[in-house]
């Protein structure tokens, strides 16, 4: 336990919360210890990434075991990874399922970025990652007809309501496992009730028994950590590089 402080202190990583798991010192132990898909860490490797950031170092064995967490980290610190690695290591395999992870980005510029991530990291392992384009094309692929041959959903959450507020809805969440907010300092700040209404619309469709969330975010705002809070199951807050507040 003291070595963890350590670890801990070192890396400016300042956890709250109940029972938290170790953080990890390398992408290895994630092999080791929860089963990631080796070829996802030799994506990793070939991408010149060998070991991991603060706010991964503890974000990602939190998401492996399915806590719900807000992780704060500066802009920069690898957020993206931080819940991209423990996703595809949750997900095992690409399933005939439907969605199983939802990423909600506030523009379309981070959610492709973020696809585009999970696209490299995904490469020989073929998980089926979507962002959503053409609303017109979006209820064909992703509707009650489709044959669910998809695992992961990025989007902003405009478009995703858009789909959702179809009749019947032109995207099904019902086995969404993770729901994840990026940028969650973002989302909150402009629309007062806005973003919090549409986060209501998207969790209600995660009508499934296994539905857990993770918010990241640049700055800890009063905003997020407050609905954070209030919202999710036994909370871990994640804080890196300044002590809590
Ligand atoms: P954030 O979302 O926190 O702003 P990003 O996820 O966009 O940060 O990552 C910023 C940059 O750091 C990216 O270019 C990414 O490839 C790189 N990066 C992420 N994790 C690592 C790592 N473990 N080692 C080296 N570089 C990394
Ligand atoms: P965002 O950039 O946040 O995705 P858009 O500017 O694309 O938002 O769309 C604004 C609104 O227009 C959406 O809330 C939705 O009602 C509608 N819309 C237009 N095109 C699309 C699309 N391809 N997919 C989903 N919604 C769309
Ligand atoms: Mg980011």
């Amino acid at each position: 336990q003291e070595k963890v402080n350590r670890i801990r202190a070192q890396n400016r990583i300042n956890v709250h919360g109940c029972d938290i798991p170790d953080p990890v010192c390398t992408f290895e132990e994630l092999l080791s210890e929860y089963r990631l898909n080796p070829r996802v860490l030799q994506n990793l490797r070939d991408a010149g990434l060998s070991s991991p950031t603060p706010i991964q170092m503890q974000a990602m064995p939190l998401m492996m075991h399915g806590r719900e967490l807000l992780a704060c980290a500066p802009t920069g610190s690898g957020k993206t990874l931080a819940f991209c690695l423990p996703l595809l290591a949750q997900l095992q395999q690409p399933a005939n399922q439907g969605f199983r992870g939802v990423i909600i980005s506030p523009t379309r510029e981070l959610a492709s970025q973020t696809y585009r991530e999970l696209l490299r990291l995904s490469e020989g392992v073929w998980f089926r990652v979507h962002i959503i384009d053409k609303a017109s094309l979006a209820a064909k692929k992703y509707g009650p007809q489709s044959n669910k041959k998809y695992d992961i959903l990025v989007s902003t959450p405009n478009r995703l309501i858009f789909l959702l507020k179809q009749d019947p809805p032109a995207v099904d969440l019902s086995s969404v496992e993770w729901l994840i907010v990026d940028e969650s300092d973002k989302l909150f700040e402009d629309g007062k009730t806005g973003f919090r209404e549409q986060l209501a619309t998207i969790f209600l469709a995660c009508s499934g028994p296994k539905v857990r969330r993770a918010f990241f975010s640049a700055t800890c705002t009063a905003d997020v950590e407050q609905w954070c809070r209030l919202n999710l199951d036994n909370l871990v807050s994640v804080n890196i590089g300044h002590r809590n507040t």
